[in-house]
């Protein structure tokens, strides 16, 4: 059965308040300038295809540019400034983001293809927290449990990906600003126009020059970042499989470094839970940000009494999602974030199904030009199939079943990953003895995808090493 889908008047946001200009260059010293080789390349709207503007590509040279910029910043300034002083940058910067929030949520939708929904209820308002809360810290870390007058490490060159391009940006810079280092930081290719838009409200806040550098490039340029012998610290945020090449270039070296990585979570729905309550966690779980989510529940576990009444209704959801115009206010689920993605979407679904799991997907009308994907879910799969073990990356949802907590527990931590989970029941006991078992850095009861940054995130195994977020996220930044 699928639910009934109301017709809706398009609800557009309106893209006039983007000032899109055709190039950028690269954010060294707090200018914007040329790469040395006048490399560039496009960043195309992931729904129409449209070419949105042309970003500078970061060679080495230009890498070593941004860093000799960072490490003067340092020396110089940022690193002699009162931390009370820093702190005031920090809320500077904070502010200017609440008041460009509609402009950074129209371009990161336009650039990500999320929902402006999200973009705007979610990313936007989080980034700002990062800012703020981190600001409160600078001038207390001395408070901050890592003995008297922590020293931070000097110029952290920090990649992040295209999941939420603004949202990684403010994770990796606000804890590295408050903390006292200098960055060089490299946003995704496909997802560059919010960091440069950021480069300028730096420019704005009046931050002296170096103390933030912004470069543009894909994953050669990051290499050279994270490779580069005057970067302290590394912090990346993408795969676990890029993650392993920067874990063995870095080893042997004196760089501090966090990986934030992938993940393939459980969400635990047990037999007391409110089914209605779940089947919202579900979906938010699964279909939030197209499922380009690290911690997202990719791999629904319930408890087999339940499971007739928990797939008749999470099917009769599933049916009332909206998948269009990322700008439209109406829209649940957005565009896939590039033609690679959706390849990799389509490829591990269509295991899926030759392996023997039972494909459903509601009817649901997709765009001609686009990237696109209908919310789909996989039954009847096992713990050996491909859609259990690997991350999808996508609007795809794994379902197995379980009788008893114990199996539960070993379905869940059967994994190479272990980022996050979460637990459905009315129990406050079971919570809280499912929390000690689950292997994963995260764990959700009776929610999923909340996000706070007084909250520590980070993963167990495959899923990386170090936290973001909290007093915690500080530690990546100090020498304690
Ligand atoms: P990716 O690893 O391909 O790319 C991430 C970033 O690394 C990009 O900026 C890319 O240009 C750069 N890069 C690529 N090769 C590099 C190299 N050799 N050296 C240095 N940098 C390089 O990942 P992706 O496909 O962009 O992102 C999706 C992945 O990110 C998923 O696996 C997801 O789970 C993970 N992720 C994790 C978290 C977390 O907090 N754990 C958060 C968001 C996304």
């Amino acid at each position: 059965m699928t639910g009934k889908k109301f017709e809706y008047a398009p609800a557009p946001e309106s893209r006039a308040i983007v000032d899109l200009k055709p190039s950028y260059g690269l954010f060294i010293n707090g200018e914007f300038v040329d790469p040395a080789d006048g490399r560039a390349f496009k960043t195309i709207s992931p729904a129409t295809e449209e070419v949105l503007a042309e970003v500078s590509e970061a060679g080495k040279a230009d890498v070593d540019r941004a860093v000799q910029a960072a490490r003067k910043a340092y020396d110089r300034v940022w690193s002699k400034m009162p931390a009370r002083e820093r702190g005031k940058y920090l809320y500077r910067i904070a502010r200017i983001l609440q008041e460009r929030a509609r402009e950074l949520a129209v371009l990161e939708s336009l650039d990500n293809g999320k929902p402006i929904r999200e973009s705007r209820d979610v990313d936007i308002p989080l980034v700002a927290a990062w800012f703020f809360y981190y600001a409160g810290w600078a001038d207390k870390l001395d408070h901050a449990g890592f003995g008297p007058s922590p020293r931070p490490l000097g110029v952290a060159g920090q990649v992040i990906p295209w999941n939420f391009p603004l949202l990684m940006l403010s994770w990796k810079i606000a804890p590295a600003l408050a903390a006292g280092n200098t960055i060089v930081l490299k946003p995704a290719e496909t997802t560059p126009l919010t960091a440069l838009l950021f480069a300028e409200i730096c420019q704005q806040a009046g931050l002296p020059p170096g103390v933030v550098n912004i470069v543009t490039g894909a994953g050669e340029t990051g290499r050279a970042l994270v490779e580069h012998p005057d970067v302290d610290k590394v912090a990346f945020t993408g795969s676990t499989e890029v993650g392993k090449m920067i874990a063995r270039s870095t080893a042997g070296s004196d760089k501090k470094v966090t990986l934030e990585l992938g993940g393939k979570a459980a969400n635990i729905v047990f037999d007391d839970a409110p089914v209605d309550q779940a089947v919202e966690g579900i979906v938010n779980g699964i279909f939030f940000n197209q499922g380009h989510v690290c911690c997202a529940g990719s791999r629904l576990l319930v408890q087999e009494s339940v499971y007739d009444e928990v797939l008749a209704s999470l099917k009769r959801r599933l049916g009332t999602l909206r998948v269009g115009d990322p700008l439209d206010k109406n829209t649940d689920i957005g565009a896939i974030n590039s033609a690679e993605q959706l390849a990799r979407i389509r490829e591990l679904s269509a295991v899926g199904e030759a392996e023997g799991a039972e494909r459903w997907a509601p009817p649901c009308d997709l765009p001609d030009k686009g990237f696109w994907f209908a919310p789909t879910l996989f039954t009847g799969v096992s713990q050996a199939h491909r859609i259990a073990r690997e991350e999808i990356f996508g609007p795809v949802l794994s379902v197995l079943t379980f009788r008893t907590p114990q199996e539960a527990v070993e379905k869940a931590n059967n994994t190479p990953y272990g980022l996050s989970a979460g637990v459905w029941t009315d129990k406050g006991s079971r919570i809280l003895w499912m929390a000690g078992q689950l292997r994963a850095g995260v764990v959700w009861a009776n929610t999923f995808n909340r996000f706070d940054p007084a909250s520590p995130f980070g993963g167990y195994k495959e899923s990386g090493y170090g936290r973001e977020g909290g007093r915690h996220g500080l530690e990546a930044y100090l020498d304690v």
